[in-house]
């Protein structure tokens, strides 16, 4: 596919970081690999709106996959920030922040009694699977296919987003072992659980789930799913853990769980808890937390836990999350999905939109999609054509068919009319696009 337009200064960026650094990414989700082109370096954000290196502004729908929920630069988290840098900028000890924190989650959530800080999301399942693995006695975890909890090595089974997006085999480097304790299933079907665990009675420390995932696109769980899931697990002696790292925080002031009212036995965030900072979290039953050092057995540890700058960012982030601004993120989420299935509508585009309270993508089909077979049977190569026209006209969009939509408190108006003006041109290429 050849582009129209140019970003000379992200391409001598983009040249310099593939010398230096493997696909001059730091995360593959970064690179333009599925979709073609230069990926564009971010200089600066504000509000709902990016800047690339080429002077170039971008209504952002990524939202640096997450976390961004009041738009970037918000000056009420700036200036935590700036508080808490002033005064040192890690420890190594414990400190207010991160006791504030914890109290904000433990608040919230009302499943969570305990909590433990972390740095990324990938250490947060990771360190809940141990966990669950170390109360249980068990080795077994069962995950669902398209579902991504982070490059966890026992994770990575059929895992979705970049390994999605990439159209990756498992993933070399990950041992038998390793690999062998993952149960890989399809999402949404209680039927596969219930074999496995007749399958391997009694070797079954959990089950792992995406609250609602949105690592395959959006797909959210069919009515009863999760509580089957916790009622299987329970009925197992399993725990049943759910990865809020993408929904917690974002879908709901208590995130999917205050939605579905399922309670797990663990579960894990990151993302919006972190208000742009590496600050992530697992947390669940005061029983299970226990066996965590230095009170239990379960040995798990950071250098950058909790740190002060991050917590000070989240903290900020949390307290301004109230039930006034989720029902603005719902309510402009519902409106450019709105807006996004009238375009391809009127260019007589097969899609669905599929939304997930305020997360959503578009899958290019008019199937039903309940499970990441389903997502991938999409026109995906529509999306490419789709992507480019709206990068093109200033909308910055996931770069992946595979991958949930953002919005923010900050898109306003303004930023939803640019989406709008840009979208029937995008919505011709991607009807014009062919395989
Ligand atoms: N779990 C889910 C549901 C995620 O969406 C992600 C990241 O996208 C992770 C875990 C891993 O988080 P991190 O990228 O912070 O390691």
């Amino acid at each position: 596919m050849a582009y129209s337009y140019e970003a000379p200064v992200s391409q001598s960026l983009f040249d310099r970081a593939s010398v230096v650094t493997p696909g001059g990414v730091n995360s593959p989700v970064r690179a333009f690999r599925a979709v073609g082109g230069t990926p564009r370096f971010m200089v600066s954000g504000t509000g709902p709106y990016l800047t690339d290196a080429d002077g170039r502004e971008y209504v952002d729908l990524v939202c640096s996959w997450g976390p961004m929920i009041l738009g970037h630069s918000h000056p009420e988290v700036i200036a935590a920030v700036q508080d808490a840098v002033a005064k040192g900028t890690s420890f190594g000890t414990p400190g207010e922040g991160e006791v504030a924190l914890a109290e904000e989650i433990v608040a919230r959530i009302e499943p969570v009694e305990q909590v433990r800080l972390v740095s990324s999301g990938t250490e947060a399942t990771m360190s809940a699977i141990r966990l669950a693995r170390g109360f249980t006695g068990r080795a077994k975890i069962v995950k669902f296919a398209g579902c991504y909890h982070g490059h966890v090595d026992a994770l990575l089974a059929a895992a979705g987003s970049g390994v999605a997006t990439l159209g990756l085999p498992d993933t070399p480097g990950v041992t038998g072992a390793q690999a062998g304790d993952t149960i890989v299933l399809p999402y949404n079907d209680l039927e596969a659980v219930r074999a496995a665990f007749a399958a391997q009675p009694g070797e079954i420390a959990c089950v792992i789930t995406e609250a609602s995932p949105g690592n395959m696109g959006v797909v959210p769980p069919l009515d009863g799913f999760n509580a089957g899931l916790k009622e299987i697990c329970a009925a197992n002696g399993a725990l049943y853990i759910s990865d809020e790292v993408m929904t917690g925080f974002r879908t709901s002031k208590a995130g999917w769980y205050g939605i579905d009212g399922v309670r797990p036995d663990l579960m894990t965030f990151g993302k919006v808890m972190g208000g742009g900072f590496p600050a992530a979290a697992f947390g669940g039953r005061a029983d299970v937390m226990a066996h965590l050092a230095p009170v239990g057995p379960v040995y798990q540890a950071g250098t950058l836990s909790g740190n002060p700058v991050a917590t000070a960012a989240g903290l900020a982030q949390l307290r301004l999350l109230d039930d006034a601004a989720y029902t603005k993120i719902d309510a402009v989420s519902a409106e450019l999905r709105g807006l996004v299935g009238e375009a391809f509508t009127k260019e007589g585009v097969a899609h669905t939109v599929s939304a997930a309270s305020n997360m959503f993508s578009v899958f290019f089909t008019d199937q039903p999609v309940r499970n990441y077979e389903d997502a991938k049977k999409q026109e995906a190569f529509r999306f490419t054509a789709f992507f480019h026209s709206m990068l093109e006209q200033g909308v910055y969009l996931p770069p992946s068919a595979f991958e949930s939509w953002f919005v923010s408190t900050a898109h306003d108006t303004a930023a939803v009319e640019r989406i709008a003006a840009a979208l029937p041109a995008a919505a011709r290429a991607a009807a014009e696009a062919t395989a």
